[in-house]
């Protein structure tokens, strides 16, 4: 025969002072069960107060990182202000290489040098719809040092020229040979001849102005007579160079030696009446490779 199991049991002994004492008979599964819910209690408990913990150091982390993230956008928006500056910085560059590229094509024109083609601008070269790349800072102002040297080299180029046509326009007759009276009283060409009968060719125009006013040079140049010359009294030549040379007759007195070197706007002499001549009057003669010229083209 089998033996019997008894359920096992346990008595709880609830004592009090001054009263019977109280006895609770309980199953074997009581104390099991508030033991493994005591147990689970404190488990749940520790997991809680870990999971706040790990809530807590997750909230600092995250103030941290929104910290750091403000840190860096305000790092990029000075940035941003930075690059914005720089990028109007090259833009005036560029706008600039222009405006010294323009000039240097004027002065390579003065220079009588052919002009050179200008590159087209950024801009123009993108053109609406057109295949612009977009540059970057570098680029744009690794192209404006290019850009800047390739114009110093030509601008060096065209400085000698230049000077050149400068010295060439300083010398080549200019204007009137007196100040105030640009009257012309007799014209190139041939004329009724104010002596005689009959005609004669009259080399150069003659300006009518009062006795002993000053005669001045039209161009640059170096003074190779200043003396008597046969019918044009006490006049003056001078040699401009580039096959100028230009002469001023009828003078009343010389304000210039032979070699003197003058510039244009210099006194020469003072209006007169000596030579051929029936009043004062300056004769003013224009030689073109040893030619007489309409002296009337070198006026204005
Ligand atoms: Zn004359």
């Amino acid at each position: 025969m089998p033996q019997r199991r008894h359920p096992v049991r346990y008595t709880l002994w609830l004592a009090r002072t001054g009263a019977a004492p109280k006895a609770f008979s309980l199953p074997a599964w009581v104390p099991a069960v508030v033991l493994l819910v005591l147990l689970g209690w404190s488990g749940l408990n520790l997991w809680l107060w870990h999971r706040t913990a790990e809530m807590r150091s997750l909230q600092l982390e995250l103030v941290r990182l929104s910290e750091q993230a403000r840190k860096l956008n305000n790092q990029l928006a000075a940035e941003r202000t930075r690059n914005n500056a720089l990028s109007q910085d090259a833009r005036q560059i560029l706008k600039q290489l222009e405006l010294l590229e323009r000039e240097i094509n004027t002065l390579r024109e003065r220079a009588g040098m052919p002009k050179i083609k200008l590159r087209p601008t950024r801009n123009e070269e993108g053109g609406r719809g057109g295949a612009a790349v977009p540059a970057g800072l570098e680029d744009v102002l690794r192209y404006a040092a290019q850009q800047a040297e390739e114009l110093g080299a030509q601008l060096g180029e065209v400085s000698p020229a230049l000077q050149e046509t400068l010295r060439r326009e300083a010398a080549v007759p200019y204007g009137y040979p007196l100040r105030g009276f640009n009257r012309i009283s007799s014209h190139f060409g041939y004329r009724r001849n104010p002596f005689g009968w009959g005609f004669e060719f009259h080399n150069g125009v003659d300006f009518s102005a009062p006795y002993g006013s000053p005669v001045q040079a039209t161009g640059a140049g170096v003074v190779v007579e200043a003396g008597w010359k046969g019918p044009f009294g006490l006049a003056v030549v001078v040699d401009h160079g580039y096959g100028y040379r230009t002469l001023y007759g009828h003078l009343s007195a010389l304000l210039v030696r032979p070699g003197q070197r003058v510039e244009r706007g210099d006194l020469l002499g003072r209006v007169g009446s000596t030579g051929r001549s029936t009043g004062p009057h300056l004769h003013y003669t224009v030689f073109r490779q040893g030619v007489e010229v309409n002296p009337s083209r070198y006026l204005d």
